[in-house]
C-alpha cells in the first residue's frame, strides 16, 4: 500500500512505557512513530484509572493516571513523536530495505504502512478493543446499523437510536443523541440490563433529567435479536425484559458501548516467543526472538518480572540503548548524562 513511512523506531502502544520509550529513543537521537488502538495516549493509566492516584513513580509522590500520561507526553515532546491513534498494528514482518539494511515492515488496520529499523512492542495487556455483542448475525449490521464506537452526529440525526451500556461513554452518547438541535435523534433509548450505572453521578443525573423531560427513555433489558434487511440496515432490536417477556424496540442505529477489553490480538502471530501471552525477552536488551524488535512494559516477561510502571521505564531505557547500538556504525553507544552532555541538551532543545 504505497511508499512506507520510514522511521528509526516504531513504538507499538502509547501507554506509560511506550511514551517513556519515545523519550529515551529521542535522547539517543532516534525518531519514533507511535501507534495505539485507543483514541489517545496513556494506555491503562488513562483508560482504566484516569482519576485514581499513583504513589510509586520516582520523585512524583502523587499523580493521577491522566497526569502521569500528560507529564510523559510533555517530557517526550522535544523529540516530536508522531502519534497514529485509533488503529491497531496488525502485521509485522522482517524485510530488507533497498539499501540492503534490515528493517521491519509494519501495517495497521487503518492502512498505514511503516518501514521501521527497530520496533518496540509496548503493548501492555494487549490492544483495547470495544466489547462486542455476542448475538448471532450481529456482524452483518456492523458499521451500518450497529456501532461499537460513538459515530459523529450525522449518523444519528433524525433516527431512532438505541444505546446499550452503563458507563460514562454510553450515557454521554445517549445524552448527545438526545441534545436539542438539528442533529437530535428521532428517539433515544438507553438500555442496560438493570437500572444501575457505572457512569459518574453527574452524568447519571443528566440522563435522568432528560428522561423526565421526555427527550429520552431508559429500558432495563438485554438484546436477544436484531431485525433489518440484507444491506445491514437495522430496523428493530428484540429485547428481553426483566419480567421475562420480549419486546421489539425500533432502532435504525444501535450503539453498543460496553467498555473496552484488551486483546493480545495480532501480536500472537508475529513469530515471537510467547509465554502465557507475554513476550519473552532478555534482561540486557529486552529484545524478543526477532533481532531489533524489543518488548517493554507489561507485555514482556523474564525471570523476576514485575508489572510496574517503574520497571517498564528501566526496560525502555536499556532497550533504547540496545537499539541505538544496533543502528550505530560502531555498534555501541556511550553513556552520557542529561545534566552535562551538550549533545543530549541539544537534542532536548534546551541548549
Ligand atoms: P499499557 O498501559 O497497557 O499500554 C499499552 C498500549 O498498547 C495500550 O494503549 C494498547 O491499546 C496498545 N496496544 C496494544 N496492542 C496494540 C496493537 N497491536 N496495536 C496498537 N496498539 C496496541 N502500576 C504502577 O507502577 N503503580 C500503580 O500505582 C499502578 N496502579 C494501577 C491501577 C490499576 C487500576 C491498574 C489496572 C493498573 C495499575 N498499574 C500500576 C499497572 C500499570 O498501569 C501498568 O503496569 C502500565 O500501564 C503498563 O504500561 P505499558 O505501557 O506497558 O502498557
Amino acid at each position: 500500500s504505497g511508499t512506507p513511512l520510514r522511521t528509526d523506531a516504531l513504538v507499538i502502544g502509547a501507554g506509560p512505557v511506550g511514551l517513556f520509550q519515545v523519550f529515551q529513543l529521542g535522547l539517543l537521537g532516534l525518531h519514533a512513530e507511535v501507534v495505539d488502538s485507543l483514541p489517545g495516549p496513556g494506555g491503562q493509566c488513562t483508560e482504566l484509572y484516569p482519576d485514581k492516584p499513583i504513589y510509586d513513580i520516582p520523585a512524583l509522590p502523587l499523580c493521577t493516571g491522566r497526569e502521569l500520561a500528560e507529564r510523559l507526553l510533555q517530557q517526550a515532546a522535544p523529540f516530536q513523536p508522531r502519534f497514529h491513534t485509533g488503529q491497531q498494528v496488525t502485521q509485522l514482518e522482517a524485510v530488507v530495505q533497498p539499501d540492503g539494511t534490515p528493517a521491519y515492515s509494519v501495517h495497521t488496520d487503518a492502512g498505514l504502512h511503516f518501514s521501521a529499523r527497530t520496533v518496540f512492542i509496548a503493548a501492555g495487556v494487549g490492544s483495547f478493543q470495544p466489547r462486542h455483542l455476542t448475538l448471532e448475525g450481529a456482524a452483518a449490521f456492523e458499521g451500518r446499523g450497529l456501532h461499537y464506537r460513538r459515530p459523529d452526529a450525522t449518523a444519528w440525526a433524525g433516527r431512532d437510536v438505541l444505546v446499550m451500556g452503563d458507563d460514562d461513554a454510553a450515557l454521554e452518547a445517549a445524552i448527545a443523541c438526545a441534545a436539542a438541535g438539528p442533529q437530535r435523534a428521532g428517539s433515544v433509548t438507553l438500555m442496560h440490563r438493570r437500572e444501575a450505572f457505572r457512569a459518574a453521578p453527574e452524568t447519571v443525573a443528566q440522563m435522568r433529567a432528560l428522561c423526565e423531560q421526555g427527550a429520552m427513555r431508559f429500558v432495563a433489558g438485554q438484546p436477544v435479536g436484531l431485525e433489518g434487511d440484507a444491506e445491514g440496515r437495522l430496523s428493530a432490536v428484540q429485547v428481553a425484559l426483566p419480567d421475562g417477556s420480549t419486546t421489539a424496540l425500533p432502532a435504525r442505529l444501535m450503539l453498543v458501548l460496553l467498555g473496552l477489553s484488551p486483546k493480545l490480538g495480532p501480536i500472537a502471530d508475529w513469530g515471537l516467543a510467547l509465554e502465557r501471552k507475554q513476550l519473552r525477552v532478555d534482561t540486557e536488551k529486552f529484545e524478543t526472538a526477532l533481532p531489533g524488535v524489543y518488548a517493554v512494559g507489561d507485555i514482556n516477561t523474564y525471570p523476576g518480572k514485575r508489572k510496574l510502571i517503574v520497571s517498564g521505564f528501566h526496560e525502555a531505557t536499556l532497550a533504547a540503548y540496545a537499539a541505538a547500538a544496533r543502528l550505530s556504525p560502531e555498534g555501541r553507544v556511550l553513556l552520557q548524562y542529561t545534566t552535562t552532555s551538550p549533545l543530549l541538551q541539544q537534542r532536548l532543545g534546551v541548549l
